[in-house]
């Protein structure tokens, strides 16, 4: 990834997301390693979304990677498992995916998606942009050389937490490993909790809420299941939040309602 913008000393309000996908779409190492597929950029709510999701880096799966195609990009484009998950986890609604079910993917399934994703409060992205032609994951240099950009992509969409997707993506934002079973018991008894943050290099932190993969060789059943637990949750103001720098102890967030349906969940983590 070109790394002007990352180091650039003009402030990070004075770049726009446009500006931002440009960078992204001239992309030196995928110039370098001749990679015909397009770069994927973050969509949905753009200013101060509830909720980012953040997942890897797309792949040739994603319709939008496709040299000939022309329209809005951002994660998932035509895979639907993923908007499936979304909807088991009551960040979908019905109406949408029954659109998205409609064969042929079309521009129509694309806009509906993406409207959907700004009703919602959902910023949606992916730690790395450059697609690849497998599912293989970037290595963790790439995560590195991205790092500042994504830094920047949060500082100018200021969501109020990140939802993490894949141990992975926990670990690069957090710089903590953490075992998404231990995770997810800890959750199901005591319910959801903000003990992890991303500290970008500018801005406040972000408390992030590690969940399963939500496809592949992820866990979409917990994934959404982990939604459903976060949707339920009643999360504290941001200005009500303390301090992360001052210790991680922060309270646990309360469930709204219907707390016995976690307790009931007789799944058990796959990984
Ligand atoms: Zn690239």
């Amino acid at each position: 990834m070109a790394k002007s913008l990352g180091s650039s000393p003009r402030p990070a309000h004075a770049i726009t997301l446009a500006e931002m996908n440009r960078h992204f779409d001239a992309c030196p190492r995928c110039l370098t390693a001749r990679n015909p597929l397009q770069h994927v950029h973050g969509g949905g709510t753009t200013e101060r979304p509830g909720y980012c999701f953040v997942l890897i880096n797309p792949t040739h799966r994603n319709l939008s990677t496709s040299p000939l195609y022309e329209g809005l990009r951002f994660p998932f484009i035509g895979v639907r498992a993923f908007w499936r998950v979304l909807n088991r986890g009551g960040f979908f609604s019905d109406e949408v995916l029954q659109i998205v079910e409609m064969k042929p993917w079309t521009d129509r399934t694309t806009k509906a998606v993406l409207t959907e994703l700004k009703l919602q409060g959902i910023y949606l992205t992916n730690l790395v942009k450059c697609a690849q032609p497998n599912p293989e994951v970037p290595d963790r240099r790439t995560f590195f050389e991205d790092m500042p950009l994504f830094s920047r992509e949060m500082l100018l969409v200021r969501p109020s937490r990140i939802v993490a997707f894949g141990q992975l993506t926990v670990s690069v934002l957090t710089g903590q490993s953490i075992r998404l079973n231990d995770y997810y018991r800890g959750i199901r008894k005591m319910g959801m909790s903000t003990e992890f943050y991303f500290r970008p290099n500018e801005g406040p932190s972000i408390p992030v809420l590690p969940n399963f993969f939500p496809t592949g060789r992820g866990s979409p059943k917990l994934a959404a299941e982990i939604l459903r637990l976060i949707k339920r949750t009643t999360w504290p103001e941001q200005s009500e939040r303390p301090s992360p720098r001052r210790g991680c102890s922060e309270a646990r967030a309360s469930f709204a309602q219907h707390p016995q349906d976690v307790n009931n969940s007789s799944n058990l983590p796959l990984m």
